[in-house]
């Protein structure tokens, strides 16, 4: 993929220059800038990596849930997509947890929730040239066609002992941990008793 360039504007004071220079000096036009600017411009932007994504279908939005490294939410953040956008029933206990929790003094935050189909390509896609394969890949991250983050339907919490507190209290709002090697990762599937289901070894289970 070659590098996007907006040309114009530049052009009349850049007359008669070494303009590849000038050219190169505009990337805060690239700048994906604050999150309420992700949706926007996701299908104009390059690739952070430079790199196209080919592996499955083609999904013109690739930012609708990303947060940035070390950007964290809470359950109350409900007018940021990776929040707002959660399967109601599961947001709601969540959110109740969350408040639970903060009464033992855990502070619960969301590392992710909802994701667009072409973000969770994107992290497909990163899997499969971290681990080499696809096989390998889908046992550390889903595919848009299994991963319940992108119906809304899975969190992933994060905060000093959250997850650990969750293990032990999520059930109670009905949240277990689905995959055993992810402990963050929490879904809506406990029974009305509170039971959770057997959990399976990784995503690929
Ligand atoms: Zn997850």
């Amino acid at each position: 993929m070659s590098v996007r360039r907006k040309v114009p504007r530049l052009t009349v004071v850049a007359v008669g220059c070494a303009c590849a220079a000038l050219l190169g000096a505009a990337p805060s036009q690239a700048d994906p800038g604050t999150d309420d600017t992700l949706v926007g411009p996701s299908a104009t932007a390059a690739e952070p990596s430079g790199e196209p994504f080919g592996i499955g279908p083609t999904a013109t939005d690739t930012f609708g849930g990303y947060l940035p490294e070390g950007a964290t939410l809470t359950a109350f953040d409900v007018e940021n997509p990776t929040v707002g956008r959660l399967d109601p029933p599961l947001l709601a206990a969540v959110q109740e947890a969350t408040r639970r929790a903060a009464s033992d003094g855990i502070a619960v935050e969301i590392n992710s929730g909802w994701r667009s189909v072409g973000f969770q390509q994107r992290l497909f896609d990163d899997g499969v040239r971290t681990y080499g394969s696809v096989e390998t890949a889908r046992q550390f991250v889903a595919s848009p066609q299994t991963s319940m983050h992108v119906v809304g339907r899975a969190v992933d919490v994060g905060g000093p002992d959250a997850a650990a507190w969750m293990a032990r209290n999520g059930p109670r709002f009905g949240l277990c941990q689905v995959y055993a090697n992810e402990l963050w990762h929490y879904e809506l599937t406990a029974d009305a008793a509170g039971a959770c289901p057997p959990m399976k070894p990784n995503a690929t289970g």
